[in-house]
């Protein structure tokens, strides 16, 4: 049998999700950033990770914006297949749900209608929405804001399967050095490997929603985003790029079946203010 749920339900949820995700960040970023603090070598790099959780706290108790990139509205959807959406069309309900969101909590408006003729909607809508069906009837939304400081520095390589998983290290490495201070490090880097050219890019973006301090269940994979966490926190960019061993909190990975002809990696890359929220409808 159908369950029903009225997409005004959903609009509602977006809209205080928006709001949460841009004021409070998840405890595991939290953690994160004061066990950063705690092990950080460099002077300097200490007291701009105490800044950081200042900032954090000044942000939840005077309801103001972490940043003020509040960011581009990321959902990743997933929707049973025995949930039967009424009163409306989803993507609509979603959109209106950032637009409320993005007005009501005074969030700045991150969005142009056309990637060249560049005019603000003034609404920050639309969202970018990735849907998924599942077995159940229940919906999982999971909203990601995500900011085009560290955005600007992701990348895609399209390896050889040759290059194996070497070649995954080293594009990783590249990516997260080139990005350097560009990307409001410490940082979060999600990486997705296999599938196709943009089915990769999904994973390493959905990775940055896992929750910092887990590991994939597939034991390589687990030791994969140690080894690189490792490696990363080696290249002494640091906090805010002014040196140090915090340069990211964490890796994490997605993988999928792949063609046989190629080896597909993406690196997405989160600054500190790696926002994300999720609620079960
Ligand atoms: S990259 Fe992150 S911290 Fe830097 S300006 Fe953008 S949202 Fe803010």
């Amino acid at each position: 049998m159908l369950r029903e749920l009225d997409v005004k339900e959903i609009t509602e949820k977006v809209r205080d999700l928006c709001i949460q995700a841009n004021h409070f960040l998840s405890d595991d970023m939290k953690k994160a950033l004061k066990n950063a603090e705690s092990n950080e070598n460099s002077e300097l790099g200490r007291k701009i990770l105490g800044q950081l959780q200042d900032n954090l706290n000044i942000a939840s108790e005077e309801m103001i914006p972490i940043c003020q990139d509040t960011g581009m509205a990321v959902f990743f959807l997933e929707i049973g297949q025995d949930l039967h959406l009424t009163g409306g069309n989803l993507t609509d309900a979603i959109n209106e749900g950032v637009r409320r969101g993005y007005t009501e909590g005074y969030l700045r408006k991150s969005v142009v209608n056309d990637p060249i003729l560049r005019v603000n909607t003034n609404d920050n809508t639309p969202a970018i929405i990735h849907e998924e069906i599942v077995p159940g009837d229940k919906l999982k939304i999971t909203l990601a804001p995500k900011g085009f400081g560290s955005e600007n520095m992701s990348r895609i390589f399209m390896l050889k399967p040759a290059q194996g998983i070497d070649g995954v290290k080293e594009a990783v490495l590249q990516a997260v050095c080139d990005a350097g201070p560009n990307a409001c490090p410490p940082m979060v880097v999600g990486v997705g490997i296999g599938g196709d050219f943009e089915k990769c890019a999904i994973l390493a973006k959905k990775a940055l929603t896992r929750e910092i301090g887990t590991h994939s269940d597939i034991p390589y994979v687990a030791d994969l985003e140690r080894e690189l966490l490792n490696n990363i926190n080696k290249t002494g960019i640091g906090p805010a790029g002014l040196g140090g061993n915090n340069t990211a909190l964490a890796v994490n990975i997605n993988t999928f079946p792949t063609h046989i002809a190629g080896l597909p990696v993406a690196i997405n890359i989160c600054c500190h203010v790696n926002r994300h929220v999720s609620i079960v409808l």
